[in-house]
């Protein structure tokens, strides 16, 4: 909204209310069933003033005590009519002209202005702005809304009628009218879906579960039968049958809503217990999150929220998190990206935030310093509560690491100042089942391996070469997801350090005493069992002389090829692979001695094709000859 807005008004741009009405039908909000959070959230906060008053002493003579008040949602089919009453505050017919007949023009002023822009398409989020026109969505779906309302002082009580034309009457209401307001909205043929009473029963749950006043839902069709069912049961038990029912017809009604949600509570207060049923109900998980992190922000902030690790069971999960946004208690949204951020969205939560509008639009939330500063944080406060565990927890915290790994590490990708306040506590898991964090390794190396990480991602592929290192007592982390790649980018930049796949190169710790002059004969010899004339092949003397051949891809040729197939380009790219040969080993000895025969090449073919096994590369097709070679070969032994 640009301060022009202001000046317009001033123009003396006029609004009819016939005009307005038809969009406001249309277009208030994305999402219909939002009329009934407004009017409920309204007669939650005619509540909230009665009870303010009374407890400042302005009025007295009332029962303030939290029982005595209540909302109630009130469905009758029949009647096409859905109601919600409240014993609060109530309107005198001066306020009710003015609250209620009177569209307030610069909210009226910003919801053509949004309106238009809907046009356009930016009106996705399902909010499109504070307008103070909350209690108008009922014309969304009703034909025309009924209030009775009766003041809490002693003006008489009064009975309004609006169709959707905009045209409305004000009449008295009976004198023995209660104290507070019932809005009757007669749903309108197109929006029958509102009188369905399991509709009604999962708005409220989605939108008013934590609102502070208890919410009582009756559908009286429901209600009728059930009395009539109970009648006959009654019945039943004169004539002195069995009764299977039990006493099911006598149960409390009980409120929709939790009044005192727990993020209100002081977190010292809150038990583990707690918090888990909390999150079960919440977000109907059965398994019980990792952990927990209770927020709760004084001023300037002023926000409250619960932040819950869900366990994840495997890598392919869906990774969507749920984080709902609420205003004192009133739902607002869910994932909220402008006010979390998206890497946060994988957590579940709840967050209240009563320094935000209730009707907030997306473009607003993007450019408002509070919301960034909240965002902010939320990150500080996830960061600390995760360097907590690994200080003083660190065995629990391995333990959780799998489930919380990919979180983490797509938190550093997305954000450099997560990854600055998390990196000392983040984990490398190693081959072993041993966890250390990156400077723990790099620390490690130091001696025989500086400034290099080595791991493998696939423990069974690459086995050989990982005994290799470990025989040599170097550790090989394991890094087997796909965010992994990036990660390790993340911390090579920072750290000034390399991770290498444990086949990327040979290590000098692998490597022998003497020097190992290239063979022209061998080479040619491997060229011609590998079928590429380009082939590199190098060689050493390596202190496993069991080893003949080792193949080795560089890092960053591999890595290049792993990204291409991510993204799914690229199919089958060739690979730059590099043969080594050892020349402690017997067999390339002798293959070195005599490198023409026949003989020599079958087992160097043989080598080649065991080495490329061991890397898991063999196509169907190699493999068959592989075999067919192997079968020949035990003729040979023969
Ligand atoms: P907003 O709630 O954003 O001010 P609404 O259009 O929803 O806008 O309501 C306008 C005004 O009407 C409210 O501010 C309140 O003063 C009055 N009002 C609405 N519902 C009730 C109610 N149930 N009891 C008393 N006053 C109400």
């Amino acid at each position: 909204m640009n301060e022009n807005t202001n000046e317009a008004k001033r123009g003396g741009i006029s609004v009819e209310t016939e005009h307005i009405f038809p969009i406001i039908k249309k277009w208030l909000y994305s999402e219909k069933e939002i009329f009934l959070r407004e009017i409920v959230s309204n007669a939650c906060d005619a509540i909230t003033k009665l009870r303010r008053l009374s407890s400042l002493g302005e009025i007295s003579g009332i029962d303030d005590s939290e029982d005595a008040f209540r909302v109630d949602v009130t469905l009758d089919p029949d009647e096409g009519t859905l109601t919600v009453s409240d014993n609060g505050i109530g309107m005198t017919e001066d306020e009710l002209s003015r609250y209620i007949c009177q569209i307030a023009l610069s909210g009226a002023l910003e919801f053509i202005d949004k309106y238009e822009s809907s046009e356009s398409g930016q009106n996705d989020s399902g909010i499109i702005g504070h307008f103070g026109l909350g209690f108008y969505s009922s014309f969304m779906v009703s034909d025309s809304v009924e209030i009775v309302t009766k003041s809490y002082t002693d003006a008489p009580a009064v009975h309004w009628v609006c169709g959707d034309d905009g045209e409305y009457e004000i009449t008295p209401a009976d004198d023995d009218t209660p104290r507070g307001t019932s809005v009757i909205m007669h749903i309108s043929e197109d929006e029958k879906e509102f009188l369905s009473s399991y509709k009604i029963r999962s708005i409220l749950e989605k939108y008013c579960a934590f609102m502070p006043t208890a919410i009582y839902f009756t559908d009286v069709k429901e209600e009728a039968e059930r009395a009539a069912h109970k009648d006959e049961h009654e019945h039943h038990h004169e004539d002195g049958e069995e009764c299977e029912c039990e006493d099911e017809h006598d149960e409390e009604p009980k409120p929709v809503n939790d009044t005192h949600p727990l993020w209100q509570k002081n977190p010292s207060e809150c038990t583990d217990e707690e918090y888990r049923e909390f999150y079960r109900r919440v977000f109907s998980d059965y398994r019980e999150p990792l952990f927990w992190i209770h927020i709760s922000a004084d001023y300037p902030l002023n926000f409250k929220g619960i932040l819950f690790f869900p366990r994840i069971t495997n890598e392919y999960e869906s990774l969507e998190g749920q984080v709902k946004l609420y205003y004192n208690q009133v739902f607002v949204a869910d994932n909220i990206k402008e006010v979390i951020p998206e890497y946060l969205l994988m957590l579940r939560g709840v967050l209240d935030c009563p320094e935000l509008p209730l009707n907030v639009s997306r473009s607003y939330l993007q450019n408002n310093s509070y919301v960034n500063k909240i965002s902010q944080h939320i990150v500080k406060k996830v960061a600390d509560k995760l360097c907590g565990m690994f200080n003083t927890e660190r065995e629990r915290y391995e333990e959780i690491w799998k489930d919380i790994k990919t979180f983490v590490e797509y938190g550093c990708i997305r954000d450099r100042k997560f990854y600055d306040r998390v990196k000392s506590s983040m984990l490398l898991p190693l081959t072993d089942g041993k966890h250390v964090t990156v400077d723990e390794y790099l620390e490690a190396a130091k001696e025989k391996h500086e400034g290099k990480i080595y791991y493998a991602n696939d423990k069974t592929a690459e086995a050989q070469y990982i005994s290799a290192y470990t025989a040599e007592g170097i550790s090989v982390a394991l890094l087997d997801t796909v965010i992994d790649t990036q990660f390790m980018s993340v911390v090579e930049e920072d750290k000034k350090c390399k991770f290498m796949r444990v086949d990327a190169d040979i290590a000098d710790v692998l490597k022998g005493e003497g020097d190992a002059a290239s063979d022209a004969g061998l080479e040619a010899l491997f060229r011609r069992a590998s079928k590429d004339e380009k082939l590199t092949v190098k060689f050493e003397r390596l202190r496993d002389a069991s080893v003949p051949a080792v193949i080795t891809e560089s890092e960053e040729s591999r890595r290049m090829g792993d990204m291409m197939r991510i993204y799914g380009m690229g199919g089958d790219m060739p690979h730059e692979l590099t043969l080594t040969l050892n020349l402690e080993n017997s067999l390339i000895k002798s293959l070195a001695a005599d490198p023409q025969s026949e003989a020599s090449d079958k087992i160097a073919k043989h080598i080649w094709s065991l080495a490329m096994l061991t890397r898991k590369q063999l196509t169907p097709e190699k493999l068959r000859d592989f075999l067919a070679e192997s079968y020949d070969i035990l003729g040979y032994v023969k």
